[in-house]
């Protein structure tokens, strides 16, 4: 049977990487876009719940939501697709990478995690933030990871995170299954003043410079390997509980 695919980003609907995932995921199955009218970077798992939301229908197959990424994974299977659920949730290609603690605030890695909480297996795909951009090399990478997935299905509670280094197909040095490594930023605040004299301030911060830890998403594309980190959603820091359950408490 011919599978379903779902296809979000938070880069919106505009943007270059969610054309070269549709290119790229081309003839795997019936394939539904349904994605932000504008950008929503860094929107985390954001759900809008204080406002309507107008779908409108692009193209055949293109749908734009006026909301996050989490809304239009929610809207795409409760609503869109709600006869035919989807088989897969693929969300990218984002235009940066999503590695370490930076997949907490990712609008990218949030509507995978949507996905995963509605019980459908899925991908999200980064390609490393430089100049060149090769989102048909990332495009290539997600295929294969796709094929595999809708072939072999998930471990229950978990997507895949894949970042792809800014490079050619034939440049790549392989495929690596990594864990969530760490990612240090200059935490820079930006003071300035508007047209009109009041000061604003802009959240900034470059990527600086570190020692990657071996085995980690971030050690292994700056290597030029494509990542593929499985996470899931228990946030839970199993190796503060027993340390907790000593402390005194009352009852
Ligand atoms: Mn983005």
């Amino acid at each position: 049977m011919t599978k379903k695919i779902l296809i979000t980003n938070d880069d919106g609907i505009n943007a270059p990487g969610i054309k070269a995932l549709v290119e790229g995921l081309k003839g795997l199955g019936d394939l539904t876009v349904v994605a932000p009218d504008r950008e929503q970077s860094a929107s985390g798992h954001s759900l809008t719940l204080q406002r309507p939301l107008r779908i409108s229908k692009r193209a055949a197959g293109w749908y734009v939501v006026d909301g996050t990424p989490t809304d239009c994974v929610f809207i795409g299977v409760n609503h869109l697709l709600r006869q035919e659920k989807p088989d897969l949730v693929i969300s990218g290609i984002n235009r940066g990478g999503n590695l370490g603690d930076d997949i907490t605030y990712s609008g990218t890695v949030a509507a995978a995690f949507e996905a995963t909480l509605l019980g459908i297996p899925a991908i999200a795909v980064s390609l490393e933030y430089k100049r060149d951009f090769h989102f048909a090399t990332a495009a290539r990478v997600v295929r294969e990871v796709a094929v595999k997935v809708l072939d072999r299905g998930m471990p229950a509670d978990t997507l895949l995170n894949v970042n792809v280094p800014d490079l050619s197909w034939d440049e790549l040095a392989g495929f690596r299954v990594t864990r969530q490594g760490k990612r240090s930023y200059s935490d820079v605040v930006c003071e300035n003043r508007d047209p009109r004299g009041r000061r604003y301030y802009w959240i900034g911060g470059e990527v600086l410079p570190g020692d990657y830890l071996a085995g980690t998403d971030a050690a292994d594309v700056h290597a030029g390997f494509v990542s593929i980190t499985p996470i899931h959603l228990d946030l839970t820091n199993y190796k503060a509980l027993e340390p907790l359950q000593q402390w005194e408490w009352s009852i």
